[in-house]
């Protein structure tokens, strides 16, 4: 950790008043009022050290990065059957895109696209008594942190805007593969992506990605190792919407981001680091946060690569 300690606090520095390009996401009116400044860092190692920089430890809205834990609590409901409602092929297009569904008959490209993740949520409202409530309690499990809310505000702004994802949602039930009320289905998309965490929280919930033994203070096991592999190999090929090869090529390890600027990253056996800075790149992720990471795993030399 003392190696990782000093790396990140240099890049920090090195970066923190970088020329950023970005823009703060302003689709959602919510994410707009967010101060474009914050910058954040936090690294988790399956030792369980931790070690963060900047606003590590403001919250902030998770977007997208909801999708990783929406999947894994599908997946140990479905196991392989998952696969027949969504692929786990890269799209090639932007999160929001409806294009690829008409051709593929309703059958999502991947579970982090905004239709895979549509078609996650159905699943999961299948499965669960009260999704909302339910996927909160997963969530305060996995981190061991009930300190964990959705942000009815941002949910509320987002279900106001949020046209695409409702033409989506119908467009997927015209085709079978939403089973349930689409209205369910949307309110607890928008919930899910409200979801708030810092970036230490961020980390630490991800820890089950990395870590093979890891079990919650319950007692439980959240994937086998064989489904943690899967997951991992879908957030490589696909967790950065239609940028998933470049940030493969630049940071070298599985991960996911959200518009709310927030990135986080896993390096199997080793880590989990999260950053958040909100200003996107024009392919949506964090300008600052994809320029980190890449710093990081080359001067530590640790990709999976
Ligand atoms: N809630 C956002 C949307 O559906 C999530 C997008 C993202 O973070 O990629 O547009």
């Amino acid at each position: 950790m003392e190696n990782y300690k000093k790396i990140i606090e240099d890049i920090y520095l090195e970066l923190k008043n970088v020329d950023d390009t970005g823009e703060v996401a302003n689709y959602i009116s919510e994410l707009a009022t967010v101060s474009p400044d914050n910058f954040g860092v936090n690294i988790t190692t399956t030792n369980k050290e931790n070690f963060g920089v900047g606003d590590f430890n403001t919250k902030f809205s998770i977007q997208s990065i909801s999708k990783v834990f929406a999947l894994t609590l599908a997946y140990k409901f479905e196991d392989a059957k998952l696969w027949e409602r969504v692929n786990v092929e890269p799209s090639g297009n932007p999160f929001n895109s409806l294009l690829q569904l008409e051709a593929n008959l309703g059958i999502p490209r991947n579970p982090f696209i905004n239709s895979g993740a549509i078609v996650v949520c159905d699943v999961l409202c299948s499965h669960l008594k009260n999704p909302k409530e339910d996927f909160l309690d997963f969530c305060k499990e996995v981190s061991n942190n009930t300190d964990l809310k959705y942000n009815e505000k941002v949910a509320q702004s987002e279900k106001k805007s949020g046209f695409r994802n409702i033409a989506l949602c119908n467009f997927i039930k015209s085709f079978g593969n939403i089973k349930n009320d689409v209205d369910e289905v949307l309110d607890f998309y928008f919930h899910i992506c409200s979801l708030e965490m810092s970036c230490k929280e961020l980390s630490k919930i991800s820890l089950f990605l990395a870590d093979d033994n890891f079990i919650t203070n319950k007692g439980h096991r959240i994937l086998t190792m064989s489904q943690a592999k899967r997951i991992n190999a879908i957030l490589l090929t696909c967790g950065f919407y239609d940028e998933s090869g470049e940030f493969a090529f630049k940071v070298g390890l599985p991960g996911k981001s959200g518009v709310g600027g927030g990135i986080i990253a896993i390096h199997p056996d080793k880590y989990c680091i999260a950053v958040w800075s909100p200003k996107l790149n024009e392919k949506g992720n964090s300008y600052k946060g994809m320029l980190f990471l890449e710093t990081f795993t080359t001067k530590t030399a640790s990709s999976i690569f």
